[in-house]
């Protein structure tokens, strides 16, 4: 089955310019959806993930699902001012200005292996600060896992040092 048939492409979304990859196309389709995860994971099953770390929002759909199979903890990265408890931090650059991420700060013990997960990989920005929110509580980070890349964006240089994995690559 090929996955990159389901993902439509809206262009100016949000703004002028930017060709939105849109996943709620894949989402709402139960085989594409449950292939699209079946990969995903299966790479990690024998890494003994303790937490997988989803990035606000698409990535807590695909986070849960993978945290579920994994047997393991799910842990949400979210916006400011979006937990209700103490947290900690990361703020990261923009294409225009800045934005951040947290995460709550018991959620990782100290040398819990952790996955984060997002939907799609552009400059880096934000996968990294979810990695970092991570290593912040203790956690050690084995892996970043994304359903899209936009490969000409060179995400990953941002992200050297960690395994990163996507499943379709434009
Ligand atoms: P970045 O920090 O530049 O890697 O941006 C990644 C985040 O922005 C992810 O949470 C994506 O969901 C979102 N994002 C960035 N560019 C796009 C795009 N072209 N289509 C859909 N989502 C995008």
């Amino acid at each position: 089955m090929d996955l990159e048939k389901y993902i439509r492409d809206v262009p100016d979304f949000p703004k002028q310019g930017i060709v939105f990859k849109d996943i709620t196309t894949l989402l709402q389709d139960g085989d594409a959806f449950r292939l699209a995860l079946n990969r995903m994971i299966k790479k990690h099953l024998d890494e003994k993930i303790d937490k997988v770390v989803g990035i606000e929002a698409r990535g807590f759909v695909l986070g849960g699902v993978m945290a579920y199979k994994l047997g393991c903890g799910f842990v949400p990265a979210r916006k400011p001012g979006k937990l209700p408890y103490r947290s900690k931090r990361e703020e990261y650059t923009l294409e225009y200005g800045t934005n951040a991420l947290e995460i709550h700060e018991d959620a990782i013990r100290a040398g819990e292996k952790v996955l984060v997960v997002d939907d799609l990989l552009a400059t880096g920005g934000t996968a990294l600060a979810a990695a970092k929110l991570a290593e912040m509580l203790g956690g050690q980070v084995v892996g970043i896992e994304f359903l899209i890349e936009l490969g000409f964006l060179h995400g990953r240089d941002k992200l050297r040092g960690y395994p990163v994995h996507s499943l379709i690559s434009y």
